[in-house]
């Protein structure tokens, strides 16, 4: 059974549209639009099949206990589903040289940003699209009258991946729907792309349902942004690699300080507000973490099991220790604030200060000199540039943003998933943040290199 997973939701779903054929060439001029099916036989081949699908995983468990299983059919111990494979089809549903689209960028900065937006223009200039609007600082570009469109081509974003942050800028909160799809009838956009987190994918998919309400011919389609790595069923979001190299040098930092210091504690605070992944791969990677404390695995602070009797046995054999700690994790342990973003976000309390001073406290009372050096290298892994590995990430995602948006689909994200291309419905992937499984090997694993101990 190959059905797909998921429906992906497509605008002939509402509307009463023909597609156009096209001939795909692989010789960089890209999809042509043809007139019956007469097809010369070289420009057969480049396209993916509407009925393509990619496996999202295939994994024997042989219990429902067994490390990572995770049990979405419990009758079942073989996870086979089938999803829509990402890429250009033969059937488009606009016409290149009338299309004007539109990109944003919402929330945070992130690794990536700009070679997204650059690949998204390079294609569809390839497709024929003349107008392309850049929107400013987020979904605030729609309503702002002080922030006109920026004209995109190919000329202006040639060179925007050698540099971090985002072309177009960012900003949370401020989203009015009904506003947002008012501004794109009147701007007359046919296409919108639209590069975010959790919080702007729900405001796309928002602006997907209203489009549809109001009959709307708009592709509306996603690039999940999110340097946590936590949108579900995804192998990995772009800028997550660069985040964890960045992240690596911080500790190698925190490490060297520790090291050089009589009784020295290194503590890195990272980022991951609901998820651990950046902390733990961060750990693995460096080798040089002791204590890698997530937000999917409670702690405590104190007792005989707690990080301070660890750290201060680490003091007594190693001299020395390092300590990870995810921004999301340990927040029981803090006053709660209440406070929200612009975008209505908690705003978390600082676990990496709050560790700080526990530490200083602690080794104070005991008697024991300990010099702690605390890294918080948000602001500067966020605003790095692209890595190798993202940055073809990116330009992938990008590509396959606009073959969705061609072939009609609108509603949808792209992402990679078990090592395939994939679009899928945005509801899908923001019902709530993928985490580090504390049964998984992975966080096994993480356990095994740091050697901690259960700090319950
Ligand atoms: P990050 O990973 O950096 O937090 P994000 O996309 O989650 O990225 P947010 O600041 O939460 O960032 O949201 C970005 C934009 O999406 C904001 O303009 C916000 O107003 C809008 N938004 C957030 N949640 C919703 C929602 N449920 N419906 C409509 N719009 C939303
Ligand atoms: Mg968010």
């Amino acid at each position: 059974d190959f059905e797909s997973r998921f429906n992906l939701p497509h605008l002939r779903d509402v509307l009463d549209i023909e597609p156009r054929l096209t001939t795909f060439s692989l010789n960089g001029r890209g999809p042509q639009i043809v007139d019956g099916a007469d097809v010369p036989e070289d420009r057969k081949n480049g396209y993916v099949n509407e009925d393509d699908r990619a496996l999202l995983k295939a994994i024997k468990y042989c219990s429902p206990n067994s490390a990572g299983a995770e049990c979405i059919d419990p009758d079942c111990s073989w996870v086979e589903q089938w999803v829509h494979r990402a890429g250009p089809r033969k059937q488009i549903y606009f016409e290149p040289g009338e299309v004007k689209a539109g990109i944003v960028t919402c929330g945070g900065l992130c690794p990536g940003l700009n070679d997204v937006i650059r690949q998204i223009v390079i294609t569809l200039e390839l497709y024929g699209v003349k107008k392309i609007a850049g929107f400013q600082y987020g979904y605030r570009g729609f309503f702002d009258q002080d922030l006109p469109e920026i004209a995109l081509s190919r000329h202006m974003v040639q060179n925007i991946n050698l540099a971090g942050g985002s072309l177009l800028g960012v900003s949370r909160g401020g989203a009015n729907i009904g506003d947002i799809v008012d501004s794109i009838q009147a701007r007359e956009l046919d296409m919108l792309f639209v590069l975010g987190g959790n919080g702007t994918h729900a405001g796309a998919n928002a602006i997907h349902n209203e489009c549809r309400r109001r009959k709307m011919k708009v592709s509306v389609v996603g690039v999940p942004k999110t340097i946590d790595n936590d949108i579900l069923l995804m192998d990995k979001t772009f800028g997550f690699d660069t985040a964890v190299e960045e992240a690596q040098r911080a500790i190698n930092s925190a490490y060297i300080e520790a090291h050089s210091a009589y009784h020295g504690i290194g503590l890195v605070k990272l980022m991951g507000r609901s998820s651990g992944f950046i902390a733990m791969q961060a750990s693995l990677a460096s080798g040089q973490i002791d204590v890698c404390l997530i937000p999917e695995v409670p702690f405590k602070f104190s007792g005989p099991y707690g990080v301070l009797r660890h750290l201060e046995h680490l003091i007594q054999t190693k001299g020395s220790a390092v300590i990870c700690v995810a921004e999301g994790a340990g927040q029981d342990l803090l006053e709660k604030s209440n406070l929200t973003d612009a975008s209505g976000n908690v705003i978390l309390g600082d676990i990496g200060v709050h560790i700080q001073q526990q530490i200083k406290r602690h080794f104070k009372e005991i008697g024991v000199p300990a010099d702690v050096k605390y890294i918080d290298p948000t602001y500067m892994i966020r605003a790095c540039r692209a890595n190798a590995s993202d940055a073809i990430l990116c330009t992938v995602l990008g590509q396959n943003a606009v073959h969705g948006a061609f072939a009609g689909y609108s509603g949808i994200t792209v992402g990679i998933c078990n090592s395939h291309y994939v679009y899928l419905p945005i509801p899908e992937v923001i019902s709530s943040p993928r985490v580090v499984d504390p049964n998984s090997r992975m966080w096994h694993r993480c356990l095994t290199s740091t050697g901690q101990p259960d700090f319950c």
